[in-house]
């Protein structure tokens, strides 16, 4: 399999750190608001990565993490009246429902204030090493220190000086130095350190956080490739100047292309953006996974809703045929399935998915395969005969392979029982039931979860919040 790696800029054989294992890091969501459907499209091309890692036979440790303090938290509690903690709290378990409605297998969630020990651990033996210096109980990272600075992305210091957006602070060496650490503000929230009150700059805490629970020289960081520069630059820099530059951060650096609304990011700072929890109302959360799949991920992705309706066909043909052959096959008792024809295919999907997770070829394969269940059906009487019948046969495992195993698309038009009403009326009683428990009602809240229960649906208390499934 190749991989492209933005730091050498080329497609490279993929071999991990220890044979049969891959440790890999996402930067994750700083929990403010409903999470978008730029957001979601790393959160999906993250769940094919580990999928099709684990189909090659890798165990995949994945761990991303919340930032669930910093300026943008803190304006969001001023916003709405709530602790900083309430405000990570709610948007971090909406990202959580995003995420599961749309077929991923959550990863290992880390969170920011979870960790202080380590984030200040290592910002201390920056300080000690030489390669950060404190200002008034901030701590700045000194950008000259670490000559290999603009590796990543290629810049020279020159041209980020000549670029400027760096706000200008006498109290810096250099104009490009960042903080490590940020003395608090009156009525912030702070964490004790051996420079004062105060809490980590954003970059460190990737660092922090990814090597604490990954080590050094992991395999595969990820992120938006608009955290290129300066936010994966700085963590190069501090991470590896706090190995001593004996070894590298990481080793793989995989970056997903931006979704764009007319021409433009979708970001909050454009205010360009649409909720997944609104296209969540108008189209099957599968339909939206298929959409985000239909081209490669770091080919940025044009939205449109005439794209999203192209998807929604397009799945309905692939389901279409699963279901009549299903049925056909069914009909006549089954048989034994002939991998051949469907072979050819599953070697293109292969060699789609192994070079650098090609889901828009992929997905080009899989319609083959239905192209091929098609012709077979339009030809009933011949369909019937018992090689036909092995070749459907082998003709559908492929196609659930594809589209289930590896791309997560359910094959099956959604459950009805679980419709995006239910949905909705679901997060208003466990908010209610949370409600009654934070004022101590406990046997009303108990009863909630009883009567569902007698109904058929489990409530789960998880440490992200209440979880509900139909039991
Ligand atoms: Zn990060
Ligand atoms: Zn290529």
């Amino acid at each position: 399999m190749v991989i492209y790696n933005t730091l050498t800029r080329r497609e490279e054989p993929f071999t991990p750190r220890q044979a049969g294992k891959v440790a890999m890091y996402a930067c994750g969501l700083t929990p403010q608001a409903p999470a978008h459907v730029g957001h979601m499209r790393g959160v999906v091309v993250m769940d094919i990565v580990q999928r099709w890692l684990e189909q090659l036979g890798y165990q995949v440790d994945f761990v991303q993490n919340f930032t669930d303090i910093d300026d943008k938290i803190i304006r969001r509690a001023h916003e709405e009246g709530i602790p900083t903690t309430e405000v990570a709290r709610k948007y971090s378990q909406m990202y959580i429902e995003d995420a599961e409605a749309l077929g991923v297998r959550l990863p290992r969630f880390v969170k920011v204030t979870e960790n202080m020990d380590a984030i200040i651990e290592m910002v201390q033996r920056l300080v000690d090493d030489g390669y950060a210096y404190v200002v008034d109980g901030d701590v700045y990272f000194e950008v000259n220190k670490f000559p290999e600075y603009g590796k990543l992305s290629g810049r020279s210091v020159e041209e980020m000086q000549a670029g400027a957006r760096i706000e200008v602070d006498e109290r810096k060496r250099n104009p490009e130095d960042f903080a490590l650490w940020k003395a608090a503000k009156p009525g912030e929230p702070a964490w004790d350190s051996p420079w004062g009150k105060g809490r980590p700059g954003w970059h460190i805490e990737c660092s922090a956080l990814s090597l604490k629970y990954l080590g050094a020289a992991f395999d595969i960081h990820a992120g938006g490739m608009d955290l290129i520069f300066p936010h994966h630059e700085n963590e190069i820099a501090q991470s590896e100047t706090y190995l001593h530059c004996e070894q590298p951060f990481a080793r793989y650096w995989l970056h997903w292309g931006p979704v764009r609304l007319r021409q433009e990011k979708m970001s909050k700072s454009t205010g360009l953006v649409v909720p997944i929890r609104e296209l969540r109302q108008q189209y099957e959360p599968a339909v939206i996974r298929y959409f985000l799949l239909t081209v490669h991920y770091r080919t940025p992705l044009e939205f449109s809703y005439e794209r999203l309706d192209e998807a929604k066909s397009a799945l309905e043909r692939v389901r279409t045929a699963y279901q009549r052959a299903t049925a056909f096959l069914r009909e006549r008792g089954g048989a034994q399935p002939d991998p051949t024809v469907a072979e050819p295919y599953r070697q293109q999907f292969c060699d789609a998915m192994n070079h650098d997770f090609n889901t828009a070829q992929a997905i080009a394969a899989a319609f083959e395969v239905v192209r091929e269940i098609n012709t077979r059906l339009n030809a009933p009487e011949q369909a019937a005969q018992p090689e036909t019948l092995a070749e459907l046969a082998g003709l559908l495992n492929a196609l659930q392979w594809m589209m289930e195993t590896v791309l997560g698309i359910s094959l099956h038009a959604p459950d009805t029982a679980r419709s995006e009403t239910l949905e909705q009326l679901m997060r208003c009683v466990i908010a209610w039931r949370q409600e009654l428990r934070s004022r101590k009602l406990y046997d009303l809240a108990d009863r909630i979860r009883d009567d569902l229960k007698a109904v058929g649906i489990i409530l789960e208390d998880t440490p992200q919040g209440t979880l509900w499934r139909m039991g």
